[in-house]
C-alpha cells in the first residue's frame, strides 16, 4: 500500500508554511523600520549590500541551503534567523491543520500564530509590539470568537477586558510606585488582543504561564551575569506569545491536569 498518498496535504500544508514565513520574514525586518512598508520596495534585496534578490534567490528555505547562507554579491552572511522562521511558520501551518483540520477555525489559529512570530521577533529585537498589528487585532480577534469553538462575542470582551485592562492597571501601577516603565503598554495592547482570540480562561492561562516563564528566564539572566539586580528590560512579548502557543495547543489538557494537581488526584 502506498502511504506517501497520505503525506500529500501535509506537504503542501508544510510548504504553504513555508512562503508564509517568508512573508513573516518580511514584516519583521520592515515593520519596525520607517523608510519601507510591506509593499515597498516591491522586490526583496539583501540588507547588506541592498542588490535586489532574483526570484531564485528568495525560495524559501531551498535558497538559503543552496546559496550556503550568503549572499550572492556581497557574501555577507545571512542570518540563520530567516530558515528558522520559515521552518516554524510552516510547522505552525502543519501543526494546526492536524489539531483543526483544514478548516476556518485552523486558519483562525494560524494568523493568531503567525502575528505572534512577527511580534516575538520584532520585541526582542526592538523591544516594541507594533500596534499595526495589536490594534486591529483586537477588532479581528472579537470577530474571531464568534466563529471559534468554545468561544463567544461575550468570552472574548471579557478578555479584551480582563487582558487589557488588568495589565494596563498593573501597568500604571508600577510606573507610580516605581517611577520606571516595568511593563510596556505594547504587552498591554497585545494582552487585550490575545484576550480578544481566546477568552478570559485563555487570558488568565496566559498570564500564570508567561509569568512562569518569565520568572524562570529573568533568573537564568541574573545567574548568567553573576547579579542579583535585574538592570536590563526583558521583553515580555515572547513570553505572552509562547504562553498563547501553549494555550492553543494543549491550553484544555494543562488546565484539567493543573486542576487534578491541585486536588491532589
Ligand atoms: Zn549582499
Amino acid at each position: 500500500m502506498n502511504y506517501s498518498i497520505y503525506l500529500l496535504p501535509d506537504c503542501i500544508t508544510f510548504i504553504f508554511g513555508l512562503c508564509i514565513g517568508s512573508f513573516i520574514n518580511v514584516c519583521i525586518y520592515r515593520l519596525p523600520r520607517e523608510d519601507m512598508n510591506i509593499h515597498h520596495p516591491r522586490r526583496s534585496f539583501c540588507p547588506a549590500c541592498l542588490e535586489q534578490l532574483r526570484f531564485w534567490e528568495n525560495i524559501p528555505l531551498i535558497s538559503y541551503i543552496f546559496l550556503r547562507g550568503r549572499c550572492r554579491s556581497c557574501k555577507t552572511s545571512i542570518s540563520l534567523r530567516y530558515p528558522l522562521v520559515e521552518l516554524i511558520s510552516a510547522c505552525f501551518a502543519v501543526a494546526v491543520s492536524l489539531k483543526f483540520g483544514l478548516t476556518l477555525t485552523g486558519l483562525i489559529y494560524y494568523i493568531l500564530l503567525s502575528s505572534l512570530v512577527i511580534i516575538t521577533f520584532i520585541d526582542l529585537d526592538y523591544q516594541i509590539i507594533p500596534n499595526v498589528i495589536s490594534l486591529p487585532g483586537i477588532i479581528i480577534g472579537f470577530i474571531a470568537s464568534f466563529y471559534l469553538p468554545g468561544m463567544s462575542g461575550q468570552e472574548s470582551f471579557l478578555g479584551i477586558l480582563i487582558g487589557g485592562g488588568l495589565f494596563f492597571l498593573i501597568a500604571y501601577v508600577f510606573v507610580k510606585i516605581r517611577g520606571i516603565d516595568g511593563m510596556g503598554m505594547g504587552d498591554v495592547k497585545l494582552l487585550a488582543m490575545l484576550g480578544a482570540f481566546l477568552g478570559l480562561k485563555g487570558v488568565m492561562f496566559i498570564i500564570f504561564i508567561s509569568s512562569v516563564i518569565g520568572t524562570l528566564s529573568g533568573i537564568l539572566v541574573m545567574i548568567q551575569n553573576r547579579s542579583f539586580t535585574l538592570q536590563q528590560k526583558i521583553p515580555f512579548g515572547p513570553f505572552l506569545s509562547i504562553a498563547a502557543m501553549l494555550y492553543i495547543f494543549w491550553g484544555e489538557v494543562l488546565i484539567i491536569k493543573y486542576v487534578l494537581w491541585l486536588r491532589g488526584i
